[in-house]
């Protein structure tokens, strides 16, 4: 196996099969060796999230107990101020400087990517994958679509360490923490959406019942 690594950001506000299933797709697809998940504490780009760091973090540790690529990074969470990517992104690379670091995005995630801090430096610290989300087709601006088309990888593009955007075909699964937040606000079954160990905590400690 390779030594390339995958990170996989977002609030989890709950992790969801969505985001686990979606991991292991690259994961298999690029061939890489680790999968890193980086809870993001103050999301600069979005509502707060509705349960803690700490709550979000343990969650994840719930969901990767028997997965041994995936491993749970708090990073994040010692941060102070905004949780920008730039910042996760430079920190890995000064811990990992010679490994192809590959940094994963839905299509929504992907779409916005032109209002990030410093997001024109993003490629030169990994390259990026774009995961297909339902619903979501990817639809660009005409300055991020030139950015895309210039990026895109080749399969010569795999030895490198950082540079090139490679859209990856995802298991297609409609999940969102939002819908899941709805549903236990409703009392509805959130079985099936995303690991048992993850639905028993939220339920344990009466999570997202009062979300409006
Ligand atoms: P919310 O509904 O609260 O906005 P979410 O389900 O979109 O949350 P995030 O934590 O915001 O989850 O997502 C983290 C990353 O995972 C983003 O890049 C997002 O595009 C991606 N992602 C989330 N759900 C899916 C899915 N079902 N399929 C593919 N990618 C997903």
């Amino acid at each position: 196996m390779s030594q390339a690594l995958g990170i996989l950001g977002g609030t989890f506000d709950p992790i969801h099969f969505g985001h686990l299933r979606s991991a292991l797709d690259v994961a298999e697809q690029l061939d890489l060796d680790t999968m890193y998940l980086v809870p993001s504490a103050r999301p600069p780009h979005r509502q707060q999230p509705k349960a803690s760091a700490e709550q979000r973090l343990e969650m994840l540790r719930l969901a990767v107990n028997e997965q041994a690529r995936f491993v749970v990074d708090d990073r994040e969470l010692h941060r102070q101020g905004q949780s920008y990517t730039i910042d996760t992104l430079l920190s890995f690379r000064a811990e990992f400087a010679e490994r192809p670091i590959y940094l994963l995005l839905g299509t929504d995630a992907f779409q916005h990517i032109a209002t990030w801090h410093r997001w024109q430096e993003l490629l030169d610290y990994c390259h990026i994958v774009v995961m297909q989300r339902p619903n979501e087709p990817l639809s660009l601006t005409p300055e991020l679509s030139k950015w895309y088309q210039r990026r895109l990888a080749t399969s010569a593009d795999a030895q490198k360490k950082s540079g090139y955007i490679w859209p990856v075909t995802v298991t297609q699964l409609d999940i969102s923490a939002t819908t899941i937040r709805n549903k236990v606000a409703k009392n509805e079954s959130v079985q099936f959406l995303l690991p048992d160990q993850v639905a028993f905590y939220i339920a344990n400690l009466g999570l997202y019942k009062n979300h409006g």
